[in-house]
C-alpha cells in the first residue's frame, strides 16, 4: 500500500545522472556503466524492443480513448518519442497516448538535446518536447501535446516509489532501466509486485496487458512469471541477445476486489464507453463555467469528448471573473507533503497550460513578469528562511531575493527582500475561462439549473430554468450520463445529499488607476497581492470574511486593501496618504471564493453517502478495521470546486485528473495526491471521528 511509503520530507531533492560521451555523441551512464541506447541504431532497437513487442502501432488501430503505457527509465526520452512518431503516423483519431515514464538521475535539458541531436528525425518531436521538459522537481509532471492526442506523465522519482503512486490502467509496459547485472536496485521484487497489481486492472474488451524489455535476465523472466505473465524470448535486435516479450495471463475476467490493506476507496471503476466527438449530444455535461469548468471543459474537449457548460449567469461571473490574478503557489515550509506535492505540481502544469494556450503579453490574458513574496513581516520573513534552510528548489522555480533585487524586480525601493518566482506571473482568469472554453467540441448554455436527480437507468437529470426577454423563464430538463458539478459554495443547494464541509469566503478588490501610483514590474505579495497595470488599471486585494454574503463594495474594504500596501515599501506605503482616495481608488470587485476544510480542492467522484457510511460502518468502530469494498459512487456524477484564491494555480490539474478519471485513464497525479483531493474524504473522516451530523 502507498501509504506504507513515508517520505523524509516534501519532495525530496533529484540526484543529476553521470553522463560521459562517447565519441562525442553517445551517452554512456558512468553511474551504472552501460549506454543510454544501442551503440548500434538505438531508434530502430527501440522500435524493434519496446514498439513491436507490445503490438504496436497495430493495437492502436482499432482502440477507443486512451491508451496508456508505463516506461521504467525516461532517460533521454527515445523510447517516448519513437512512440509518439509511429503514434503520429497511424490514423485512427478515437485513440489518445497516455505514456507514464518514471525517471531517478533526470536529463538537463541540455543533455537531453545534445543526447537526442543523433536523431535528425526526431527533430521536429524533439523540440516539443523541449518546450516542456520539467527541471528537476521531484513527482509527478504532466506535459501534454492536446492536438496530437498525446499526453506525457513525467515521474522524477525512484521506480518502485513512483509505481506505488500509480493507479492505472496499464496496457503495455516498457522495462528499460539499465542492465539488471548494472542497476539490481531497481529490478527488485517490489517492481514485480507493482507491476502485478497494475497489469491486473484492466477493462475486460481491450485485451491482455502486454510487456517488453530489451534485457533476458533469469531474474526479470522469473519476476514476470512471478507477476502472472505468459513470458517468451523472441530474439534480440539485429540477432545480438535476446530479450523479453510478456502478456499478463488472467486479466480477462470479472473485475478484481480491491486489494486489502490499501485504501479500497481510491479503487477505480472502469469507465463509462465514451461517446466520440462524431457524436451530436454532448457525452458529459458540466455546470459552472469558472475555473473549474472551463478548465475540465477543455481537459475533455482536447481528448475528443463532446462538452456541454451550463451557467446560469455565464462565462466565468463568479470568482473567476476577476480581470487579474497572480498566478504562483505559497509553498509551506512545513511537513504537509502531499499539499506541497499538490500545489507546486498543479503550479507547475498550470504554467504549461499558459505557456501552450496563449502568447504571454504586458496587455493580454497572461504575462509571465514574476512574483514576488515579499518578507512584510518578522513572521514571514521567519518562513521564508524556514523554507529557505529546508527544501532545496531549482533557482527557476524559486529564488531568495535581497532588498536591493527585489526593488530592481519591482521597479520600486523595497525595505524588504522575499522569495521570487520567475516563471510566474498574472492572468486574467475572466478572459482565460472565455478562451478555454472556445473550442469546437465545447457548447456553452445559460441556464439556471434548479435540480439535479438520478434516474433509475443511472443517467443525471438536470431541471434547467431559462430567462428570455420575450418568453419569460421557461423550464426544460436535459439527460446526461456524465456530469461535473463545478458551481463552488452553490453545490450545497444542487447536492443537498453530498457531504460538503464547504465555506464561502468574500472578498473584495479595490482598483487603482496606474496614472496615479508608482510603476509596478512584477507581482507582488505581502497581505495582499497587487499586478502590473492591465488596462490603465491595477488591481489589489483581496479582502477575506467569512460567512458575508454582502455583494456591495464597502469603502472599509477599499481602506483594509490601502493599508496592505505598506507591505510593498515606502514609496507604496505612502500612497494613499499623498493621493485622495476618490481619485486613487477606481473601482473594485466583489466575489465569493470556495474552501473546504484543509485546503484543498474537491475533484473526482461524488460517493453515496448512505450507502458510503453503511459499507464502511465498521470503521467508526475502529478505524483500521477497513472493509476491503470499493466505494459505493454516485455513477457517473463528479465534483470539482474549493479552489479558494488559488484556482488559477490548481484549477488546469485538477481538470486534467477529471478528464482521466472520466476516461479511464492513468492518472497525471500521484495516488496520494488522488486521494487527497478526492472529495469522499471528509465525510470518511468525519465517520472516523464520530463528528457526522446526525440527520440520516
Ligand atoms: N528509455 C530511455 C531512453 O529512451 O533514452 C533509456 C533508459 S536508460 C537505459 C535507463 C534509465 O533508467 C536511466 O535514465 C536511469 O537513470 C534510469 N534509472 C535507473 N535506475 C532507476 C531507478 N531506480 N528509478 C528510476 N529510474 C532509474
Amino acid at each position: 500500500s502507498h501509504r506504507t511509503h513515508s517520505r523524509p520530507g516534501p519532495l525530496p531533492p533529484l540526484t543529476p545522472p553521470e553522463i560521459t560521451w562517447q565519441n562525442d555523441v553517445l551517452p554512456v551512464s558512468s553511474q551504472f556503466d552501460d549506454p543510454y541506447f544501442s551503440l548500434h541504431d538505438g531508434l530502430a532497437e527501440s522500435r524493434y524492443v519496446f514498439l513491436q513487442h507490445n503490438q504496436l502501432p497495430h493495437r492502436w488501430a482499432s482502440w477507443r480513448g486512451p491508451f496508456c503505457i508505463v516506461e521504467t527509465g525516461f532517460g533521454t526520452g527515445l523510447n517516448f518519442l519513437t512512440t509518439w512518431q509511429a503514434f503520429r503516423q497511424q490514423p485512427n483519431n478515437d485513440c489518445w497516448l497516455h505514456i507514464t515514464s518514471i525517471e531517478k538521475y533526470p536529463l538537463s535539458r541540455q543533455q537531453l538535446s545534445r543526447a537526442l541531436a543523433l536523431w535528425p528525425e526526431l527533430a521536429e518531436l524533439t523540440t516539443q518536447l523541449l518546450t516542456q521538459y520539467p527541471d528537476a522537481i521531484t513527482g509527478f509532471h504532466s506535459l501534454c501535446w492536446p492536438e496530437q492526442r498525446v499526453q506525457l506523465t513525467l515521474i522524477l522519482d525512484d521506480v518502485v516509489d513512483a509505481l506505488a503512486e500509480l493507479s492505472g490502467p496499464v496496457h503495455a509496459w516498457y522495462l528499460d532501466g539499465f542492465a539488471p547485472a548494472n542497476n539490481p536496485e531497481m529490478w527488485q521484487p517490489d517492481l514485480f509486485k507493482q507491476i502485478r497489481r497494475l497489469s491486473r486492472r484492466h477493462p475486460q474488451l481491450t485485451g491482455s496487458t502486454t510487456l517488453a524489455t530489451f534485457t533476458a535476465a533469469s531474474v526479470v523472466r522469473r519476476g514476470l512469471q512471478g507477476a502472472g505473465f505468459n513470458v517468451y524470448k523472441p530474439k534480440g535486435y539485429n540477432g545480438k541477445r535476446e530479450m523479453l516479450a510478456a502478456t499478463y495471463k488472467a486479466s480477462i475476467g470479472p473485475e478484481q476486489p480491491p486489494e486489502a490493506n490499501s485504501q479500497p476507496w481510491m479503487t477505480p471503476s472502469l469507465p463509462t464507453p465514451m461517446s466520440l466527438s462524431d457524436s451530436s449530444a454532448a457525452a458529459v455535461i458540466i455546470v459552472g463555467a469558472g475555473l473549474a469548468g472551463a478548465t475540465t471543459a477543455r481537459a475533455l474537449a482536447e481528448r475528443g469528448i463532446k462538452v456541454q457548460v451550463i451557467d446560469q449567469s455565464g462565462i466565468a461571473t463568479g470568482a473567476s471573473g476577476n480581470p487579474q490574478g497572480g498566478l504562483y503557489v505559497k509553498l509551506a515550509a512545513n511537513d504537509q507533503a502531499t499539499h506541497t506535492e499538490f500545489y507546486l505540481h498543479a503550479y507547475l502544469t498550470s504554467l504549461r497550460w499558459m505557456n501552450r494556450l496563449f502568447e504571454p503579453s504586458a496587455d493580454g490574458v497572461w504575462n509571465a513578469c514574476g512574483v514576488l513574496q515579499l518578507a512584510w513581516s518578522a513572521a514571514e520573513q521567519q518562513r521564508q528562511q524556514k523554507f529557505l534552510d529546508r527544501l532545496h528548489y531549482p533557482a527557476s522555480l524559486i529564488q531568495p531575493v535581497s532588498a536591493a533585487q527585489a526593488s530592481v524586480l519591482a521597479g520600486s525601493p523595497q525595505q524588504q527582500g522575499g522569495l521570487f518566482f520567475p516563471a510566474a506571473g498574472w492572468v486574467s482568469p475572466a478572459d482565460v475561462c472565455q478562451r478555454l472554453l472556445d473550442h469546437s467540441l465545447i457548447d456553452v448554455q445559460i441556464a439556471n439549473v434548479s435540480a439535479i436527480t438520478q434516474l433509475t437507468n443511472k443517467h443525471w437529470q438536470l431541471q434547467l430554468d431559462t430567462t428570455t426577454d420575450t418568453a419569460g423563464t421557461t423550464s426544460s430538463s436535459q439527460t446526461t450520463q456524465q456530469l461535473v458539478i463545478a458551481t463552488a459554495a452553490t453545490t450545497q443547494q444542487l447536492l443537498p445529499d453530498t457531504y460538503l464541509p464547504i465555506k464561502s469566503i468574500r472578498g473584495q478588490l479595490t482598483y487603482l488607476d496606474a496614472a496615479q501610483s508608482p510603476p509596478l514590474t512584477t507581482v507582488l505579495c505581502g497581505r495582499s497581492y497587487m499586478a502590473p497595470p492591465r488596462e490603465g488599471q491595477l488591481v489589489l486585494g483581496a479582502t477575506y470574511h467569512q460567512n458575508d454574503p454582502d455583494k456591495t463594495l464597502r469603502e472599509q474594504d477599499h481602506q483594509t486593501n490601502l493599508g496592505h500596501l505598506q507591505d510593498f515599501g515606502d514609496l507604496w506605503g505612502t500612497l494613499a496618504s499623498k493621493v485622495s482616495t476618490h481619485k486613487l481608488v477606481v473601482g473594485g470587485r466583489t466575489s465569493f471564493r470556495c474552501t473546504t476544510p484543509d485546503y484543498l480542492p474537491m475533484a473526482g467522484p461524488v460517493v453515496d453517502t448512505d450507502r458510503f457510511i453503511h459499507c464502511y460502518a465498521p470503521m467508526i468502530k475502529n478505524a483500521r478495521q477497513i472493509p476491503a469494498r470499493k466505494a459505493p459512487l454516485l455513477e457517473g456524477l463528479w465534483i470539482n470546486l474549493g479552489h479558494g484564491s488559488r484556482g488559477l494555480a490548481s484549477a488546469p490539474l485538477c481538470a486534467e485528473l477529471l478528464a482521466c478519471q472520466i476516461t479511464g485513464s492513468a492518472l497525471p497525479v500521484s495516488n496520494r495526491v488522488a486521494e487527497a483531493l478526492w472529495p469522499g474524504r471528509f465525510l470518511l473522516r468525519d465517520m472516523i471521528r464520530r463528528k457526522l451530523p446526525i440527520k440520516r
